[in-house]
């Protein structure tokens, strides 16, 4: 290789971290929240979190909630990870006081709390870019508010580690693309910062360059040169003929469709929004009976959705970052994953900007309140549901779908 970096095992030390600058500004917005990660969505947590709940010495008070809130998952696999959960089956958990505060925390501070509840909506990683990553998930409206108020793009920050937590990460087996991890993702996020195009067409760009590597290309060094100069030939007006946009939406429609029917969900506030959702494109699917596909009412909420979000682009450009950051979408073990990886991510792209659209569907607010609602819940369907995830990508695959034409389908919306 041109850099001398060999396939084959290779080790890296992580003696850094590194976040999105607004990582440091997160704070929860408690009372003033909205859409409460307490409310409307599954709390499962590990065998030692659910042993340590149990044996909480509680006021009764506490004990009675607890009681009521811990319900034990079977047929989980091994079950280590996913072990137990709180019971939602009111929408609530059952530790949540009126006041909008943890019972389990007031009374037993922080460190009683499950993991899943003291980190949210944080999570970090040791990644073979080198990096302690630290990211937050945009399924929290005090994130979203975040990515809101940063009209000048995400940008990100480093800061050496304390020696204790240092780590060195090795790898094995076929390592010729995972070693350039680091400089191929800082590629795909400098191509959707790179504002001289709408976003769709950022990540088209992106799997115009992915492809490439997906094809087998060995040569990365050479490869990331040539994806940047592709790049500034674009922008100088060499972008292919912009497809005939229409004739792809009614694709897109059913792609989005297809996934809004398959989130069925035992989830109140998701299974609200999908109600409506579907009820907005004039369509429900009762009894597993096929809808009629309508795309006036999309066509409708899109206007207006331009009219009242058309300054935002870089809202849901941050959005993208964000995901791509925090699910580390870009797998590199090998080049089949890549493609994965990367249909994956227009996966996510079409889902959001659908659900996006239709937060302005006839009869809605359509303001920044519905639009956070619906982005929170595809958030915590989509981000937090790796299998559905998965799912939604192997469809495309088992469709003959998962190529870069079609691609273009899923940024058409
Ligand atoms: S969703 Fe975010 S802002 Fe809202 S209560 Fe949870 S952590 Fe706080």
């Amino acid at each position: 290789m041109a850099d001398g970096r060999q396939a084959g095992t290779w080790s890296v030390t992580v003696d850094k971290d590194l976040r999105p600058s607004y990582y440091d500004r997160f704070r929860c917005l408690a009372a003033g929240c909205k859409l409460s990660c307490c409310i409307g969505w599954n709390i499962a947590f590990n065998k030692k979190d659910y042993l340590s709940l149990k044996r909480q010495d509680a006021s009764p008070e506490l004990a009675e909630r607890l009681d009521r809130a811990l319900h034990r998952l079977r047929n989980n696999g091994d079950g280590s990870q996913i072990y137990a959960e709180f019971d939602m089956s009111d929408g609530v958990c059952p530790l949540l006081r009126d006041d909008c505060l943890c019972a389990l925390q007031a009374e037993k501070g922080l460190d009683a709390l499950p993991t899943v509840c003291k980190v949210f909506p944080r999570v970090e990683h040791y990644l073979p870019a080198g990096y302690l990553e630290r990211s937050l998930t945009p399924a929290c409206e005090g994130v979203l508010a975040l990515l809101w108020d940063m009209p000048e793009g995400v940008d990100f920050v480093s800061d050496p580690l304390p020696r204790e937590k240092w780590r060195k990460l090795t790898l094995e087996g076929d390592t010729s693309l995972i070693r350039y991890f680091a400089e191929i993702r800082e590629l795909c996020i400098d191509f959707l910062q790179d504002r001289r195009f709408p976003l769709p067409r950022r990540i088209l760009l992106m799997g115009m360059v992915l492809r490439e590597l997906a094809d087998g290309e060995k040569d990365i060094p050479g490869w990331l040169i040539w994806s940047r100069s592709m790049a500034e030939t674009l922008a100088s007006g060499g972008f292919p003929e912009e497809p005939e946009q229409e004739k792809l939406l009614a694709l897109f429609m059913t792609d989005t469709i297809q996934m809004l029917n398959r989130l069925k969900t035992h989830d109140p506030g998701l299974k609200r929004i999908r109600e409506d959702v579907l009820a907005g494109c004039g369509m429900s699917f009762t009894g597993g009976n096929r809808a009629t596909l309508r795309i006036a009412p999309y066509r409708e909420a899109r206007e207006r959705f331009e009219k009242n979000f058309g300054d935002r682009e870089y809202f849901f450009e941050n959005l993208m970052v964000a995901l791509l950051f925090y699910l580390n979408i870009l797998d590199l073990t090998s080049a089949e994953t890549l493609w994965k990886s990367y249909v994956n991510f227009c996966n996510l792209y079409a889902f959001y900007r659908f659900m996006a659209v239709m937060s302005c569907r006839e009869g809605s607010a359509g303001d920044t309140e519905e639009l956070f609602r619906t982005m929170v819940y595809v958030s915590r369907s989509l981000v937090h549901n790796g299998f559905r995830r998965a799912d939604l990508r192997d469809e495309l695959f088992q469709n003959d779908s998962a190529t870069l034409a079609h691609m273009a389908v899923l940024l058409c919306g």
